[in-house]
């Protein structure tokens, strides 16, 4: 499990965010000022930190320019203003990856994963080399990023590929379409929901194709999402 330390002074952007991390397995710490997130940090380092920029006791950026006086935890800012960018990503403080307000939780979580994947840290979902448990016939071979159906491969696109395989990384759990965007997409921005949809359908007649009635394994959740069957 990742371990995550939020400084932000607003309960409200605070609270959908932990929510959100929360669901995706992240730990979060939270804190209202920057002392007590760099506190925090002292006692019981984190994996990656998201820093508002306007805090009651200092900035984002001087918070950042502390942690990494000691360590090389990465940090993505929340920003207010466009024009704080280049100060964030400049080399001077060498910030990860920012979000502008208002922004979705989806959005931070999705940077949240990259940041991680970038520093060679993937919680779960989408990691080609992870154990992926055998599930009614499907199979994974990590070394040639193949899913089998009954022993027979299956032609995916990537992106087929990639959401596939966060489904059966857990047998049974639901993932909403946002959650399967932030999965198996880098730019989750440059799709819509309707795109998992048409990606579901082409999988599906993939694996009819391999086994009929196979592509029953991926069951619609109505109203909230898919998940791999549990059982054929
Ligand atoms: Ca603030």
């Amino acid at each position: 499990m990742s371990k995550v330390l939020l400084i932000e002074d607003e309960p409200a952007i605070a609270d959908t965010l932990v929510y959100a991390l929360g669901t995706e397995c992240f730990t979060v710490t939270h804190t209202l000022t920057g002392a007590e997130g760099l506190a925090a940090h002292a006692a019981d380092p984190h994996d990656i930190a998201i820093l508002d920029i306007g805090l009651p006791d200092m900035t984002g950026l001087d918070v950042c320019r502390k942690l990494r006086e000691s360590s090389s935890i990465p940090v993505l800012f929340l920003t207010a203003r466009d024009g704080e960018v280049d100060r964030i990503l400049g080399l001077e403080l060498g910030g990860d990856d920012y979000v502008t307000k208002p922004f979705s939780p989806r959005e931070v979580v999705a940077r949240v994963r990259a940041i991680m994947r970038r520093a060679g840290n993937t919680p779960a979902s989408g990691n080609h080399d992870a154990e992926i448990p055998v599930t009614c016939g499907l199979s994974h071979d990590g070394s040639t990023m193949r899913i089998r159906c009954d022993g027979k491969p299956l032609d995916l696109t990537a992106h087929e590929y990639k959401l596939l395989l966060v489904l059966m990384e857990r047998p049974g759990r639901v993932f909403t379409r946002d959650q399967l965007l932030d999965h198996a997409w880098q730019d989750p921005g440059a799709v819509t929901d309707r795109t998992v949809d048409a990606h579901v359908k082409s999988i599906r007649s993939k694996l009819r194709a391999a086994r009929p009635g196979a592509e029953n394994l991926i069951e619609t959740r109505r109203g909230l999402g898919y998940s791999l069957a549990t059982e054929a």
